[in-house]
């Protein structure tokens, strides 16, 4: 797959990123620590892939990021500045987090998705979301849809609606969870096309993903997670051709 053909870009549009950092984050469910003082750096602009086995901890990261769940200690900073202290709402108006699973209103269209959102997080008037919603299904190559319902949008369709959504809000950061995970296989690389061009384009952005071409092609850096810690992370060349660790040997001889 190649990731250097963008869908078009209509109005020129660049991300104001901002930076993120994770100090020794330590999550727990109950009494089960999850996540052990994982520490990483997301510099402004740039992409993070986080890789690993299932279970290690990679989502509950994400959402302790997002603080959809309380971590248990260490920190984690946007823009230099500790998000524990703010509302959760604060931070998720500033965080953008796209799943598997899209979670649309199957009763509304693309654009109700998108504008009804905007008007919910960001209080602007129906006239006004509806303006910002059609420009972000622009920008993800959906303008032609707008009007469909998502059953009758394809699955990658609807997961760039959800994109939309998200980029709607201007976050300062899209976290991405298996995004394509639950696509079929046709559908998977408009989406991850669609990813690459928010990189180019300047967004911070912390992606977990199966997809280790992305990784390979898109990322900045590369994280490497395993029982809850961060095993390795660095370049992704140096990553994926000269693993040090045995686990990411392991791990990549089975994945690649
Ligand atoms: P990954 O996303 O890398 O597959 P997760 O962050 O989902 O890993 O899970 C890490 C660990 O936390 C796993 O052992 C999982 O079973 C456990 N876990 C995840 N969510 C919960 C939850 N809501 N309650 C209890 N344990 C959980
Ligand atoms: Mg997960």
């Amino acid at each position: 797959m190649t990731y250097t053909t963008p869908v078009p870009i209509t109005d020129g549009h660049f991300y104001a990123g901002s930076s993120l950092e994770l100090r020794d984050l330590t999550m727990a469910y109950g009494e089960i620590e999850v996540l052990r003082e994982v520490s990483l750096e997301v510099e402004p602009g740039t992409t993070t892939c986080i890789i690993g086995p299932s279970g290690s901890g990679k989502s509950t990261l994400l959402r302790g990021v997002n603080r959809l769940h309380e971590p248990k200690s260490g920190d984690v900073l946007l823009a230099g500045e500790s998000v524990l202290t703010q509302k959760p709402d604060a931070v998720r108006k500033r965080i953008g987090l796209v799943f598997q699973h899209f979670n649309l209103f199957p009763d509304h269209t693309a654009l109700e998705n998108v504008a009804l959102a905007v008007r919910h997080v960001k209080g602007l008037s129906k006239a006004e979301s509806r303006r910002i919603a059609e420009a972000r299904l622009e920008e993800v190559g959906l303008a032609e849809r707008a009007d469909h319902r998502p059953r009758d949008l394809s699955g990658g369709q609807q997961q760039r609606v959800a994109i939309a959504r998200a980029l709607a809000m201007e976050p300062e950061v899209m976290l991405f969870d298996e995004a394509t995970s639950a696509l079929d296989p046709e559908l998977v690389k408009g989406v991850l096309n669609l990813m690459a061009q928010l990189a180019q384009r300047g967004m911070t952005m912390l992606v977990v993903t199966h997809e280790m071409g992305f990784a390979r092609k898109v990322a900045d850096q590369v994280v490497f997670m395993d029982e809850g810690r961060v095993v390795e992370a660095g370049a992704p060349a140096d990553l994926f051709e000269h693993p040090k660790s045995p686990r990411l040997q392991r791990f990549l001889s089975e994945v690649l």
